[in-house]
């Protein structure tokens, strides 16, 4: 059993989360790392906040409270126009005050979100490709299907 809270991007903050639980059931993006005989349950779900993100100080605490093993940021902060520029600061904070794993992405990137990204000039500096390799060799059927 894997206890999972997701932040979300507050941009999204009326994201129904349909990506998310479907790539957790179907074990695909950032997900595809628990077996699949492994029971995986929500304990949190909740936005960054809005920019600057915080959220992140304290939302963690509240995903503690339910047993959270484990803080996955959402997809959104990677493929979002632009991508979220703390990314890394939020993974280093939590992982450092709250001793929680951090995973960058939850489903799969879009492929017309990839597509997009692979043409705009400051996608390669974002450094993406070192950040989340895992999606980045999502196979491109994968990412078709979470359009
Ligand atoms: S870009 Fe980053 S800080 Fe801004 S709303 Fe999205 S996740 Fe939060």
């Amino acid at each position: 059993m894997k206890r999972i809270g997701i932040i979300i991007c507050g941009r999204y903050q009326s994201c129904g989360g349909g990506k998310c639980f479907r790539s957790m059931r179907e074990r695909t993006g950032g997900f595809e790392r628990y077996d699949r005989n492994e029971q995986l349950e929500i304990v949190g779900y909740s936005t960054c906040g809005g920019c600057p993100g915080g959220n992140v100080e304290y939302v963690p605490a509240e995903f503690l409270k339910n047993g959270c093993d484990v803080i996955h940021l959402a997809t959104g902060l990677i493929v979002g126009y632009p991508p979220c520029p703390h990314i890394r600061q939020f993974k280093a904070f939590i992982e450092q005050h709250y001793g929680l794993p951090v995973v960058v992405g939850t489903h799969p990137i879009p492929l017309k979100y990839f597509e997009t990204h692979s043409k705009l000039p400051f996608w390669d500096q974002t450094g993406m490709k070192d950040l989340v390799p895992d999606l980045m060799a999502e196979s491109r059927d994968v990412m078709e299907s979470y359009n």
